[in-house]
């Protein structure tokens, strides 16, 4: 199992949630949804691409 958790993300986020799931990309793809439902105006303070982002959350996703 691979997982993702906002803390992995950002240490000082008070957010629990955790992305679950088989493969990088489906943990990722997980996050990528929480994000912009619970963290619209974090990820546009990043300024980041989506393509980016994906990219940073599937290099952060661990076992
Ligand atoms: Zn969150």
């Amino acid at each position: 199992m691979m997982k993702l958790s906002c803390k992995d993300i950002d240490s000082e986020e008070d957010c629990h949630f955790e992305a679950t799931g088989n493969t990088t990309k489906e943990v990722a793809s997980k996050m990528m949804k929480h994000a912009k439902e619970a963290h619209a105006d974090k990820l546009e303070a990043m300024g980041m691409s989506d393509a980016d982002l994906m990219k940073m959350f599937e290099s952060k996703v661990h076992a």
